[in-house]
């Protein structure tokens, strides 16, 4: 197995919401779009927010450019998958990655470039 396939390996995927729902941990009310983790629960899968999972030091990146995707996987020491259940296709489908928030940056810079609403930028009112 290569450095990176290990790397990508070692940590669950986490998923994005289409339906708002509430974390089994602190009731915490996540909206449609939320990134959190499943645990397998009694009746149903538990939600967990993305606090309760602490992954809220780690910012999305959108899949679609891979160039930014192979950066991403070298810069950030911890890089897990975003999937997002399709209506569509009946199956879960990437979407994106969860990367550290400096590594971002660092892409930034390397390929001169601006993400844009960044979650770590975002002014909360
Ligand atoms: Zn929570």
């Amino acid at each position: 197995m290569s450095e990176q396939a290990k790397k990508a390996a070692k940590e669950p995927p986490v998923y994005s919401l289409i339906r708002a729902s509430r974390c089994f941990n602190c009731d915490g009310k996540q909206e449609p779009g939320s990134i959190v983790k499943f645990a397998p629960g009694k009746d149903e899968r538990e939600v967990h927010c993305r606090k309760c999972s602490k992954l809220d030091d780690m910012e999305f990146l959108k899949s679609g450019n891979a160039k930014v995707t192979q950066l991403a996987k070298k810069y950030s020491q911890r890089v897990i998958v975003v999937m997002q259940w399709s209506e569509l296709w009946k199956t879960y489908e990437r979407i994106g990655l969860l990367v550290e928030s400096a590594a971002i940056d660092r892409i930034e810079t390397d390929l001169k470039i601006k993400f844009e609403n960044r979650e770590s930028k975002q002014t909360h009112q």
